[in-house]
């Protein structure tokens, strides 16, 4: 824990003699004191997190190539830079954003001042996952500072490495009266939770995802929720195969499949079926060698028990690429699964695993009722040379977000909105999108002091007279 626990807490929300409470109050009165609110200040903080970034790379690659041996390049590019990305981002455009935004009047507050001001919530949470420790976890950060926000952060209790990196290293960046790192497996996250937050931004399983905002319901604290999902990827029958199988294999097998946007099950004819199973070997082939266990390109799964998660999954279908497994590394090898009916385990959850399935389809209509008699994913993909065809995905299903003709890429744009729709989520940030998230949009009218014979006509006694100048 990061931070001592500060004074006995008041009772807030009925959370005394809660572990956490203290530092929740701590917080609470930092943020009342203004501290927080300043854009020189939390230009500060955004900076120091910039230079984190920088000194402390070399331990950010190392801790995770501990916990699932991510490639340095995966590492760099997906934990590293999109941070980056996220800080340059906000520091570039933060006095802009913070702004107050004059809106429209009407005709009795025409000589009035409306506006919209964004104010911080006050003192929020951050609950991270295991899969892009450092990522999913900094860049919500960014965003609750960049808001003006007093911040917990929890890592993931699976990503031992990352999360003893967090906790070690990002107090010594930050203003501790305002920040803290928690570290905290379920039982303690359970208590963390009882207490009243102003807002919570979650990332991880959608079945965590529920009790988190069940939590939040009990002191009606906002929440985001960044969840999970299966990814359908619709491939048509005109489309470049060796590209295509290229594309989907970077996104499947990135992280060795444990990325919530990865594409979990192509849909596509027999035809480009056999087309796409000799080019994803091809593919597999050339990223990872002939045996990826020996790739330095290729990661493990990152804990024992999601490991027997994954390698259940594989009795699904008919292994047409793939297959291997080794307990000992945590390795499953980079595997497609053929044949696969909707009632098979691995059409039943999300894989999270470098598993790819094919489920064959007989045209376009039949993928997108497919992907339309499934929950709303985080993301739909589709692969056409025919623009129409992806256009005709995108009009008529429904996801947090869309790529057409590649996969992971749209999480590169800070310019998009990243989130979900229905069990894959609530809310969405990325840049601009990360600081609305942890800002309360204040609608405030500052009247003038004159002119009270106008304001005449609105007071009682009521009257006919009155009611035809209204
Ligand atoms: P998880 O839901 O098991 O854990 C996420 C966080 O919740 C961890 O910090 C964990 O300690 C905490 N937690 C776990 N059980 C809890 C409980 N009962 N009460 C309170 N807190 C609890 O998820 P994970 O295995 O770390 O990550 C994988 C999941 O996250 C996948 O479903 C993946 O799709 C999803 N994910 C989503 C996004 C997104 O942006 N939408 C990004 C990454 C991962």
């Amino acid at each position: 824990l990061c931070g001592d626990a500060g004074t006995a807490p008041e009772d807030e929300g009925g959370t005394s003699g809660n572990p956490y409470a203290g530092l929740v109050s701590r917080l609470r009165a930092a943020w009342l004191s203004g501290r927080t609110r300043p854009l020189e200040y939390r230009l500060a903080q955004l900076e120091a997190l910039g230079r984190f970034l920088e000194e402390q790379k070399k331990d950010i690659l190392e801790a995770l190539a501990l916990d699932m041996r991510k490639p340095p390049f995966e590492a760099e590019f997906s934990e590293v830079l999109l941070c980056k990305n996220e800080l340059n981002e906000s520091l570039n455009n933060l006095s802009r954003w913070m702004k107050d935004e004059q809106v429209d009047k009407n005709l009795a507050t025409q000589l009035d001042v409306a506006f919209i001001r964004r104010d911080p919530y006050g003192v929020v949470l951050v609950i991270a996952p295991c899969n892009y420790p450092i990522y999913l976890l900094l860049v919500p950060l960014i965003g609750a500072i960049a808001a003006g926000n007093c911040v917990i952060v929890k890592p993931s209790e699976i990503t031992k490495n990352s999360e003893r990196l967090a906790v070690e290293a990002l107090p010594r960046y930050l203003d501790k009266d305002c920040f803290a790192v928690v570290t905290a497996g379920v039982q303690e996250t359970t208590r963390l939770l009882e207490n009243k937050f102003d807002y919570i931004f979650f990332t991880g399983s959608s079945s965590v995802g529920r009790i988190v905002m069940t939590a939040a319901a009990k002191h009606l604290t906002p929440v985001t929720l960044e969840l999970g999902g299966k990814n359908p990827c619709y491939v048509s029958d005109n489309c470049d195969v060796k590209n295509v199988a290229r594309r989907v294999a970077w996104g499947r097998f990135f992280n060795a499949g444990q990325t919530c946007i990865a594409p979990n099950y192509i849909l596509c004819s027999v035809e480009m079926q056999n087309k796409l199973v000799p080019a994803l070997r091809e593919a597999i082939t050339m990223f990872y060698g002939p045996n990826p266990q020996e790739s330095p390109d290729f990661a493990r799964i990152m804990g024992d028990k999601q490991f027997r998660r994954v390698r259940a999954l594989l009795k699904s279908g008919r292994v047409a690429i793939g297959g291997q497994t080794d307990e000992k590394e945590r390795y499953i090898a980079p595997t497609v699964l053929v044949d696969v009916q909707p009632s098979d385990p691995a059409m039943q959850e999300e894989i999270f695993g470098p598993i790819l399935l094919i489920i064959t389809v007989a045209n376009m209509e039949e993928a997108i009722d497919f992907i339309n008699s499934h929950e709303r994913p985080l993301v739909v993909y589709a692969f056409s040379s025919d623009d129409k065809v992806v256009n005709q995905v995108l009009e008529r299903t429904s996801s947090g977000s869309f790529c057409g003709n590649d996969t992971l890429m749209h999480v590169t744009l800070t310019s998009l909105p990243f989130g979900g729709i229905g069990s894959s989520g609530l809310g969405n940030y990325h840049g601009r999108f990360t600081f609305d998230s942890f800002t309360h949009r204040r609608g405030c009218l500052q009247r003038g002091t004159g002119l009270e014979p106008i304001n005449v006509l609105r007071y009682p006694p009521y009257s006919p007279h009155k009611t035809g100048l209204v």
